[in-house]
């Protein structure tokens, strides 16, 4: 609709043209603003900011479009107070692509550029590279200069400047304790001189390649030549290459020729502990300009890149899933490392997944796109089979390292000893004897997930959540993970007074401490969110791990991610059931990428690897598939059954959430918000779209709200989508709605 209607111009518009912004703001429409005093039509080009009244603040919007009339009363119609921008900040590509992503995720269109647009340029810094002052020795001047012989303060500083000849940036003078009114009495004797110019990272330097690239094996160089027969035009393909196969490797080669072509590619990491650890593989690479942007860089670092991708002045952009709409001069290649990991599906304000919008801007660009994973996701596989997406393979680990081999541990009716069982105890024992390392996962931080009173029953439930606090006994605490409840740990039990007090299950955290007790001379390292938040420590413990003397790693799904451990031989999978019960029907795919990812860590050298998985359900036929046949046989199964259970990606889903502080607030209007629907679809004339519940949400009281949920399964995506459009602007006219905070999931993944 936004889109038909920013392209409609049947007649000439007046001088006094009415502005339509997109403001940052949830509702699904365009506001209508006068144009600012004293500024040309032309200078209107859609896509510019202006700052304009909005209630009592002033706010930032982008020009959409130019408009004859507006529905708004000329005397209640406000001026918009100041135009930002010379050019639109955002190239008309990426405009487009937040066209194309408002409309698909039924967000607001100004709220879907304040997503994608750097701080920054939200709050109204100028879209231009920085201008920055550079101090110089001015031509001709010289230490000798009868001027400065007594001067001594004088002196040094041009001695300072004279040993920077392309200038000291002018931030940086206390760095090198340069005295600015020493400098400012130099500038007067003409002995400095001030230059201004951009803040540009530095040129390129030397030969593209700063390392020489590794001869591929055959599997490499088949998806290497496939992906630069497409370079030009769009094609997707999926690199299903099992880890340490090389598809890095794949990468950088790729990226070569993309920038010897004189583009720029764009590579998507899921995790910002690996932008590190990319930044450096690729800067030991290549000589180029890499940018990179992840939540952890500060605002100012972050418009930099973004200005200098945008100006051509990168020539590799890495990120995580915002930077996804970093705008490229000149777009060549598109990278998803990981496609399946599910950071790149985000799960607030705009619900937008990376991957597949990666997908919609490597078409609109028409460049090629690489979806790389060890574990593909069954939506890329199915993508595969279905021939939209080409599939190259690697089943071999590069630089010989073997796959590692699986066990199945049968745990039923074996004592758990914090959550080790002993034939376990055995083989770490074992593998630390022969002098190498352990890996032990667990997905639970803190010490236990319940604090149970044995006297009278009672447990630690989070007042504000369906859920119980985990006891993280280092901090003497308990807390809540799902709303950041935390409260003192109690001494005795808050109902009967007792003191026998015991925890229930095991987290990382009691894994560690029972291991260290089990293996006293061997370091144990324990590695999750609560181990690694200071920002060196992460460091510090890979480092540990790099020296390779024999330890026990425990840790959790961060374990998982990207991280070479070469000495690492044992792998133990402390407890993979959760994934085989959860009403989540995504539940197994995701413990069988767990799996393979964490077994992934191991054998990477010439030891061969060994992963002991511990369950109650050593035969369950999805666990027996994955363990025994490997992950594309486990993936086929799955694929079947989603097939018949008429599941994703056989099925399109939407799902209506909805939270309120009363109970039964939610239920309401979402029960409406259903009622809406079968009218529309009776009157649309759509077939194919069910309407699922509403139901209370699977953790129904969340930090204090009540929440519930209403599903809509299509079997094909254009009924759901020509329902959602009207839907979604309807359900911002329905009573009750004030009282519920409801958000519109288009693609759920989790349910
Ligand atoms: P992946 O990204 O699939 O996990 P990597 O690209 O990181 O795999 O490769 C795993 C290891 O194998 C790395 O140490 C890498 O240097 C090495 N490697 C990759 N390709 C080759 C090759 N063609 N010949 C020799 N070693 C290779
Ligand atoms: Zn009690
Ligand atoms: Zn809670």
């Amino acid at each position: 609709m936004l889109r038909s209607r920013l392209f409609q111009r049947d007649r000439p518009l007046s001088d006094a043209p009415i502005l339509r912004l997109a403001l940052p703001s949830p509702l699904r429409r365009l506001f209508d603003y006068r144009a600012p005093a004293g500024v040309p039509r032309a200078a209107l080009q859609p896509g510019v900011r202006l700052r304009v009244p909005f209630g009592r603040r002033e706010i930032i919007g982008v020009l959409v479009e130019l408009a004859e009339t507006s529905e708004v009363p000329a005397d209640k119609l406000k001026p918009a107070l100041e135009l930002l921008d010379r050019q639109p900040p955002l190239p008309p590509t990426l405009f487009k692509l937040c066209l194309w992503t408002a409309q698909y995720y039924q967000h607001s269109l100004g709220d879907t550029l304040s997503w994608a647009l750097p701080v920054l340029l939200r709050q109204g810094e100028p879209a231009e590279a920085r201008q920055e002052r550079f101090w110089h020795v001015a031509p001709g001047a010289s230490l000798d200069d009868p001027r400065l012989a007594r001067a001594p303060r004088q002196r040094q500083a041009l001695a300072t400047l004279a040993q920077h000849p392309h200038g000291v940036a002018h931030q940086l003078l206390s760095q090198l304790q340069l005295n600015k009114d020493s400098l400012d009495i130099l500038l007067d004797k003409g002995l400095a001189r001030v230059e201004v110019r951009r803040h540009a990272p530095s040129e390129r330097h030397g030969p593209l390649l700063a390392q020489p690239e590794l001869p591929l094996n055959p599997e490499q160089r088949a998806a290497f030549d496939a992906v630069h027969a497409s370079f030009g035009s769009f094609n997707a393909l999926l690199l299903a290459g099992v880890t340490g196969s090389g598809k890095t490797e794949v990468y950088l080669q790729l990226i070569r020729q993309t920038l010897e072509a004189g583009k720029q590619a764009l590579v998507l990491i899921p995790e910002i502990n690996l932008g590190p650890q990319t930044l450096e593989r690729f800067s030991r690479r290549f000589n180029a300009r890499i940018a990179l942007l992840h939540s952890a860089v500060n605002d100012r670092e972050r418009l930099d890149a973004w200005l200098a991708a945008r100006d051509g002045e990168a020539d590799i952009v890495i990120g995580t899933r915002s930077a996804l709409f970093t705008p490229l001069k000149n777009p060549g290649l598109i990278i998803i490392d990981e496609e399946h990991d599910a950071s790149y599906k985000q799960q607030e304000g705009l619900r937008y997944h990376a991957r597949d919008l990666a997908l919609v801007r490597a078409r609109q660009e028409n460049i090629p796109i690489l979806l790389g994973s060890a574990t593909p996701s069954l939506e890329s596989l199915q993508n595969a089979h279905a021939g939209r997406y080409g599939l190259l393979r690697l089943t071999q680990r590069a630089g010989g390292a073997k796959q590692p081999r699986f066990l199945r541990l049968d745990v039923k009716s074996l004592p758990l000893d914090s959550g080790i069982s002993m034939p376990l105890q055995q083989a770490i024992a074992q593998t630390l004897a022969a002098g190498q390392q352990v890996l032990v996962f667990l997905n639970r931080r803190g010490f236990a997930p319940t604090l149970l009173c044995h006297d009278c029953g009672w447990i630690s439930q989070c007042p504000r959540c369906d859920a119980r606090m985990t006891l993280h006994q280092r901090h003497n605490e308990l807390r809540c993970h799902h709303c950041g409840h935390s409260q003192r740990q109690p001494s005795c039990c808050p109902d009967c007074g007792k003191v026998d007090l015991r925890p229930v299950g095991a987290g990382t955290e009691r894994a560690e401490e029972r291991l260290a007790i089990l293996f006293p001379k061997t370091p144990v390292l324990r590695i999750d969110r609560d181990s690694t938040s200071r920002k060196d420590a992460m460091d510090k413990l890979f480092a540990t791990i790099q020296r390779g003397e024999p330890c026990i790693l425990v840790g959790t799904q961060m374990l998982a991610k990207g991280h070479h451990f070469p000495r690492v031989t044992l792998v133990a999978i402390l407890d993979a059931d959760g994934g085989l019960f959860s009403a989540d029907f995504r539940a197994s795919e995701r413990m069988a990428q767990l799996i393979v990812q964490v077994a992934g860590r191991a054998g990477r050298a010439e030891e061969p690897g060994r992963v002991i998985i511990q369950t109650h359900l050593a035969e369950h036929p999805l666990l027996v598939q994955l363990t025994e046949q490997g992950y594309f046989a486990f993936a086929e199964q799955a694929l079947s059954e989603r097939r018949a259970a008429g599941l994703p990606p056989f099925a399109h889903l939407a799902l209506l959430r909805g939270e309120a502080h009363k109970p039964g607030q939610a239920e309401d209007f979402l029960d409406s918000a259903c009622a809406e629907a079968e009218l529309m679809l009776a009157e649309l004339g759509l077939d194919g779209v069910e309407l699922l519940g509403p139901v209370p949400a699977p953790m129904e009281r969340r930090a204090g709200r009540y929440r519930a949920q209403l599903l809509l399964q299509a079997n094909a995506r254009a009924p759901l989508h020509r329902l959602l459009t009207p839907w979604s602007q309807a359900l911002e006219q329905l009573p009750g709605g004030r009282a519920v905070r409801w958000s519109l999931d288009i693609d759920p993944i989790d349910l």
